[in-house]
């Protein structure tokens, strides 16, 4: 069983932007790669439904992890907190137990959204990057 408070305690640590107050800027007024939109949106079809970690051998919360860190680093509006967030978000689902990824791909396989290996790589380098 997996313990779904801890999800949302790593949510928590970053899952948010900061936004200036004010009148909403117009749509079309901050460009994304079709690519990068894409991908966004696909990170965050991630349903915390927890059947990466109990597919896990290590029961490594990995691949739910990224994917809440990839939905936003990769959009503009993600930036300004995004290296602070990619550190936030590991260090607490590290206090929560979670097991390390050995890149088995249990999690992947398991995914009912489909969330790819590749969001863990994301989430690595990004972490590498901001904890220098
Ligand atoms: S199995 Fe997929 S949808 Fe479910 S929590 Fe893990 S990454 Fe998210």
């Amino acid at each position: 069983m997996v313990d779904r408070g801890s999800f949302d305690r790593i949510i928590q640590a970053g899952g948010f932007i900061s936004v200036p107050a004010g009148s909403a800027p117009d749509a079309h007024s901050m460009p994304v790669k079709k690519e990068d939109a894409d991908d966004a949106f696909d990170a965050a079809t991630c349903i915390g439904c927890g059947a990466c970690v109990a597919a896990c051998p290590n029961g490594s919360a990995s691949l739910f992890t990224a994917a809440k860190i990839t939905h936003l680093g990769l959009l503009p509006q993600g930036q300004p907190e995004r290296d602070s967030r990619v550190v936030a978000m590991v260090e607490q689902m590290d206090l929560e137990g979670f097991g390390g990824c050995t890149n088995t791909g249990e999690c992947t396989a398991v995914c009912p959204k489909g969330i790819p290996l590749d969001a863990i790589a994301q989430m690595n380098a990004d972490y590498l990057k901001a904890a220098r």
